[in-house]
């Protein structure tokens, strides 16, 4: 895996197959859209939207849409925007929310706490004003990793002391920052599976504490997703969603693997809002999701 991981480092392994797969200018034929299969399926496009993308074709080819393989790569473009254009809707912090709060959750080592870095950065960049609630109290690391952070960027952070209630954190920090006026919160969850009722019962304390002080709040659950797991991160979102009311999607790692496709699956089943992808470890690798040019890098 390391070496597969290496190898496709600073390029998508998916779009390589589809530019091999066309670059050998294929008949029209069964034999194409089963390696078009092959490679939605490789990357974890899901059985579902998989196959109705791949009926799709077969109908079009066989009323003779297509005059050759351009033909077909430029509507199975369409399609697959036609997938992600509806869930590419930026976040949107709202100005008259003192503050905006975004509860950030997901299984650990997905890149939450990396994600709550960046998006400080970039709403900081933005001019917002900015605080964190360290709130994945059964990681000390996690609370120590913030910390450090909002040192580094002078960015106040509300901790409490190991195994504190993460529902007193988030209530001591949205109290807080009402206080200073400060415009963005962003708090940390713990990450434990979530086979575990416990994660599930804490969320759904933390957002009745928020809700006591604002009951707007938390104004975005965003939840952080690692798009090398595949349909696993189905399996994630489907838990969390209905324990806590995801409104919005990051997807990180999506530098170097195979897997994007996942991206895809993802908006079919579910559609909520992709808000950022992440594309690498640094603070600037995380954007805005765009639909139109991960479409066109997949694509020759
Ligand atoms: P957490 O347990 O969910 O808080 O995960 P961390 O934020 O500690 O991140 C776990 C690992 O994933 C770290 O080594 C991060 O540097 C790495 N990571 C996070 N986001 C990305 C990304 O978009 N791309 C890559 N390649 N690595 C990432």
């Amino acid at each position: 895996t390391r070496e597969r991981m290496q190898e496709t480092v600073g390029g998508s392994s998916l779009a390589r197959s589809f530019g091999a797969l066309f670059a050998s200018k294929p008949k029209l034929d069964e034999d194409l859209l089963d390696e078009i299969e092959t490679v939605l399926l490789t990357a974890d496009v899901g059985v579902k939207a998989t196959t109705q993308l791949i009926e799709d074709l077969r109908r079009r080819m066989k009323a003779g849409d297509f005059r050759d393989a351009a033909d077909l790569v430029s509507v199975l473009r369409s399609e697959l925007r036609v997938l992600l254009v509806p869930v590419a809707k930026p976040l949107v912090i709202d100005p008259e929310a003192r503050p905006f709060v975004i509860l950030t959750v997901g299984v650990n080592g997905v890149g939450k706490t990396t994600t709550i870095g960046k998006l400080a950065k970039r709403f900081q960049d933005e001019g917002h004003s900015l605080m964190l609630a360290a709130g994945d109290t059964f990681r000390a690391a996690a609370v120590e990793q913030l910390k450090v952070w909002g040192e580094r960027n002078n960015v106040p952070v509300i901790a409490q002391g190991q195994n504190a209630d993460a529902a007193s954190v988030a209530f001591d920090a949205l109290q807080s920052a009402k206080s200073r006026g400060t415009q963005v919160l962003i708090a940390d969850t713990a990450g434990r599976l979530h086979t575990q009722s416990g994660l599930m019962d804490e969320l759904g304390k933390i957002r009745r504490v928020l809700g006591k002080l604002d009951p707007k709040a938390p104004h975005e659950v965003l939840m952080v997703i690692d798009g090398t797991t595949g349909q696993n991160a189905l399996n994630q979102l489907r838990q969390f969603h209905a324990a806590a009311g995801v409104t919005g999607l990051v997807v990180t790692k999506l530098d170097g693997t195979a897997k994007g496709g996942v991206l895809f699956a993802l908006a079919r089943e579910f559609q909520l809002p992709i808000r950022f992808v992440g594309l690498g470890e640094k603070l600037e690798d995380l954007r805005v999701f765009d639909p139109d040019g991960f479409v066109d890098a997949l694509l020759p």
